[in-house]
């Protein structure tokens, strides 16, 4: 057989799916399982969004659209960019729409690094899985920067400092962020400015995606600081905000790459659907009280969350900030059920317990010192919420006793 490409082979995936495939399967079986596994909102879209996404297919929408994106929406998403970012100057031909906000990370990559050239690509560890596939697939070198769980989340300054240096080329920030919903706060932020004027060649990559749902104070951008707007990619999208993730729409900004973003998309999906960028003009132009709905019962639900993990025992949780992940510390949990990690965690809490949840070792490799933790998306019922948890804690108790 013909050969499959290094780079291929090599390529990382989204563990979700995979521990999605193996929930599927039990529930197959007929096994109750309550998952949190799934990173995204368990809303449907806005009605009106579905309303417009219909006068679209019925006006006959169905063609090609430019690979940048219809004008229209090119438009909207610049003023909805601006608007959330303090009034940056965000105009519509800096703006590339694309089939969700994840092709834009593979495009930043490729047009900011050589293959094979030792370029470096500075990324939070743990994080979205993608970065550090496409990192690599792409050439580059993935440079993981550790996130503490004393910071909230954040990354040490002194570490960034560090790790900055001439091969270093793009820099990828994600806040709130995923797997642990913690946030960059201003004067990290500000920090960060200020390591990077010394690096003038490094790009930033600000994965915004969760930029509306932050639940303490206001969202504030990187590219909001002074010089940082020219050399930030700002992504966002309709994916959380509107509860659109099967509709694949995400927006990327930034004045000098948005023509090269066009081109790669061009060489690539053409453009987004039509129909699906219809209904995100609705999405960002039309009322927001859907969106606001499902961001209040987010937070509803991350206080409920929150508390309840910090009543199990051996398991305690930060606040996170945004987004709609838990990322509970569970080394005590662990060493009271005699698992050797979070991922024998999860695989036991799966299989005993009927709880589906991700392992830290699914968004990086562990961070040294940092303990075990485990992923709740808790875009799930409350009664969800509250029967997992209590699932959790009984499988904890009823294994702590077998082990004592
Ligand atoms: N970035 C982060 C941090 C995400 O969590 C996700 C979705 N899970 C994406 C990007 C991709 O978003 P989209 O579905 O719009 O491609």
């Amino acid at each position: 057989m013909p050969e499959i490409s290094r780079r291929a082979a090599s390529l990382g995936t989204e563990n979700a799916f995979v521990v999605l495939a193996e929930v599927n399967a039990l529930a197959r079986e007929g096994k109750d399982i309550i998952s949190f596994c799934i990173g995204q909102p368990d809303f449907p879209a806005p009605q009106n969004v579905q309303e417009a996404a219909i006068r679209a297919i019925r006006a006959g929408k169905h063609g090609y659209t430019p690979s940048a994106g219809i004008d229209e929406l090119r438009e909207a998403a610049a003023k909805y960019l601006a608007g959330m970012r303090g009034g940056l100057p965000i105009r519509p031909q800096d703006v590339v729409v694309g089939a969700g906000a994840k092709p834009f990370i593979a495009y930043a990559i490729l047009s900011t690094t050589e293959h094979g050239a030792g370029d470096e690509v500075i990324y939070p560890n743990p994080g979205f899985p993608i970065y550090e596939s496409q990192i690599a697939a792409s050439g580059a070198r993935p440079v993981p920067i550790h996130l503490h769980e004393d910071r909230n989340f954040a990354f040490n300054i002194q570490d960034l400092e560090k790790l900055l240096n001439k091969r270093t080329r793009l820099l990828i920030l994600n806040y709130p962020h995923n797997p642990t919903g913690g946030c960059l706060t201003r004067k990290d932020l500000e920090e960060v400015a200020r390591l990077l004027d010394k690096h003038p060649q490094v790009w930033v990559y600000a994965d915004e995606i969760y930029s509306r749902l932050v639940f303490d104070g206001a969202f504030f951008s990187i590219a909001q600081l002074p010089g940082m707007l020219e050399r930030t990619i700002v992504s966002d999208g309709a994916s959380k905000t509107w509860a659109m993730t099967g509709w694949r729409i995400g927006f990327a900004s930034n004045p000098a790459l948005a023509p090269v973003f066009t081109r790669w998309i061009t060489n690539t999906e053409s453009c987004a659907s039509q129909i699906s960028q219809w209904a995100a003009l609705e999405a960002i132009t039309g009322p927001q009280d859907a969106a606001e709905a499902m961001k209040a019962s987010f937070l509803e639900r991350r206080d409920l969350i929150v508390r309840l993990l910090n009543e199990v025992p051996g398991v305690s949780c930060q606040v996170p900030g945004g987004a709609f992940y838990a990322w509970p510390n569970v080394t005590e949990a662990c060493r009271r059920v005699g698992a050797a990690d979070s991922e024998e965690f999860r695989k036991r809490l799966l299989n005993d317990a009927g709880v589906a949840v991700l392992a830290d070792i699914h968004f990086g490799m562990r961070v040294p010192g940092e303990g075990q933790h485990v992923r709740f998306s808790y875009a799930a019922s409350k009664q969800a919420i509250e029967a997992g948890v209590q699932r959790m804690a009984d499988f904890i108790r009823k294994n702590t006793r077998r082990a004592a």
